[in-house]
């Protein structure tokens, strides 16, 4: 008999598992892979990822939701938090401490480890993604075995871990780099894109945190900064405060919402659309604690794909992109948004071993995103791209075996721990070229 069903954020992948199951401690998670479980297993976090990592005709497993920080070392900078803490919960959990995370992404509604284990990131080209932030795992095997693991402790199963799309375990524990809690100035503005374009790294040397939006029939892109402004005694907002704030629908995106409507249904409107978002912006500036600043709510519903390519050949793949777009009169009303990333040694992070530049093109979730997405996807590809993991892409095993140059160490890891395939379905499968038991019988 079925549960009831599961569905992602935009609500596109949707299963039926036979049980869902919430775990609130390493002895759940060891008694429930004693209990011969409907195989496939598979974690899903909040449902934030686009791909079906999650997707599951066996078993899903959730982490209970209550934020918890079992242990603080204040001088080290390292704090150990239950997976299942919500992003939004962290900052507020962490401020008291003095500590913060050292960057986040465009919101909070993720898990931790949900987030970590797609390798989330922000922007900032000397900041990695929330991965490389991890100094030590726990994680309860398919066999049943709870495990600590760290640089100094199973080096080789953590390398696996601290990204390891719920393939490895159940996560139910990090312990997290943390840096001394601080405030942010953001300044938005303006800008020709012929200009950001050309000016891409001058900006991001400039800044702590640099990003753009284009919306590609326009001809300014809005760009962001976030730099690091004197510390002063403002409080900080609460768990339940930011939890309430990514619910709230702006007034902005109530209009945006009208666009994506009037893209989709008479697309010829579409492209005047974007410059009248661009125009519409007026810039912004506003200082706030790190974590009451990097995320903003996101009410519209949409797909997206993104993709890492070398730092040093983004301003070309997003020229193309932006040109393939305008050429093919492709509809979309969402802007494409620039980031830079520092490179990494996650044995399958996207930016392993290059710094990055990550671009992300989205559809609304109501329209089809296939034409926009696969134009994009063979620009990204001849532009050496890899694809977030979390975000639409058709990459198979042997694509990632030539991307990724230690793809074949996090597979005989994952084949290791997990020989039977008991947490792979259909789409790890293919990603990892493998054949689990459960399909077999
Ligand atoms: C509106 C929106 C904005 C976004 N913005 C950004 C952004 O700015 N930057 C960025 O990089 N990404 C962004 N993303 C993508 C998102 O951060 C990732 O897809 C992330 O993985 C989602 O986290 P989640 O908690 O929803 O986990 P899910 O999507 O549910 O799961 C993600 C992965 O984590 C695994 N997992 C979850 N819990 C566990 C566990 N306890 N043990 C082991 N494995 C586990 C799952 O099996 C799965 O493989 C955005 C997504 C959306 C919808």
């Amino acid at each position: 008999m079925a549960a009831q069903g599961w569905q992602n954020w935009p609500g596109r992948i949707r299963c039926a598992p036979r049980q869902m199951v919430t775990i609130a401690s390493e002895d759940d998670a060891v008694r429930l892979m004693a209990s011969n479980p409907a195989l496939p297993i598979r974690m899903a976090g909040s449902g934030h990822s686009f791909t079906p990592l999650a997707d599951c005709e066996g078993t899903l497993v959730r982490l209970a939701p209550e934020p918890k920080v079992f242990h603080v070392d204040k001088e080290k900078r390292l704090a150990t938090i239950w997976a299942g803490t919500p992003v939004w919960a962290l900052g507020p959990l962490l401020h008291p401490h003095g500590l913060a995370l050292a960057n986040q992404g465009d919101i909070d509604r993720q898990t931790i480890a949900g987030a970590t284990g797609t390798g989330t990131h922000g922007t900032g080209v000397t900041l990695g993604s929330l991965s490389t932030m991890i100094r030590a795992v726990t994680l309860v095997t398919p066999a049943g075995e709870v495990k600590t693991c760290s640089l100094e402790q199973e080096p080789e199963l953590f390398q696996a871990a601290r990204l390891s799309l719920g393939s490895i375990g159940i996560i139910t524990r990090l312990t997290l780099a943390l840096v001394p809690s601080y405030r942010l100035t953001e300044n938005g503005w303006l800008e020709d894109a012929d200009k950001a374009l050309a000016n891409i790294d001058a900006a991001a040397a400039r800044h702590r945190h640099y990003e753009f939006f284009w919306f590609p029939y326009a001809k300014k892109v809005v760009a962001k900064s976030l730099d690091p402004a004197p510390p002063d005694s403002s409080p900080a907002k609460s768990a339940e405060q930011m939890h309430a704030r990514g619910l709230v629908s702006s007034f902005d995106e109530k209009i945006f919402r009208m666009g994506c409507r009037l893209t989709k249904w008479v697309p010829p409107i579409g492209p005047s659309l974007h410059g009248i978002f661009t125009s519409g912006f007026k810039g912004s500036t506003r200082t706030r604690w790190s974590f009451e600043i990097f995320a903003s709510p996101r009410t519209v519903r949409f797909n997206e794909m993104e993709y890492a390519v070398p730092a040093e050949r983004g301003a070309a793949c997003l020229e193309a992109i932006v040109r393939t777009i305008r050429n093919r009169r492709i509809r979309t009303a969402f802007p494409i948004e620039m980031r830079l990333v520092a490179a990494d040694d996650l044995w399958i992070s996207p930016f392993n071993g290059r710094a990055s530049m990550t671009l992300s093109v989205h559809q609304w979730a109501k329209d089809d995103e296939r034409t926009l997405f696969k134009a994009c996807e063979d620009i990204f590809l001849a532009h050496e791209g890899r694809p977030h993991w979390g975000k639409m892409h058709s990459l198979k095993a042997a694509e990632f075996q030539r991307l990724y140059p230690d793809f074949a160490r996090f597979r005989a890891v994952r084949e290791k721990v997990d020989p039977e395939g008991r947490l792979l379905n259909h789409h790890l499968a293919a990603i990892f070229g493998a054949s689990p038991s459960w399909r077999r019988n």
